[in-house]
């Protein structure tokens, strides 16, 4: 083997590494997506307030003003 052909796959591993990180870290960035989050959607009509609490909470109380909130539904 001669020095430019050592170079030169020298060259195409590290292109290759950095092709096969470039593809993991965007696979990656693809499963972490938001995925749609469980929680609740409230929002308080005394402020005008909107926060999100546990699934399993039909009313929850406005961190902003105290007052209980019935969740939104869609
Ligand atoms: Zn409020």
């Amino acid at each position: 083997m001669t020095i430019p052909a050592i170079f030169l796959a020298y060259v195409v591993l590290l292109l290759a590494a950095l092709t096969g990180v470039g593809i993991y870290s965007e696979m990656r960035r693809r499963d972490f997506k938001p995925s749609p989050s469980e929680d609740r959607i409230f929002r308080c009509p005394d402020c005008g307030y909107v926060y999100t609490d546990d699934p399993d909470v039909d009313r929850s109380r406005c961190s902003q003003c105290g007052k209980l909130n019935e969740a939104i539904e869609f």
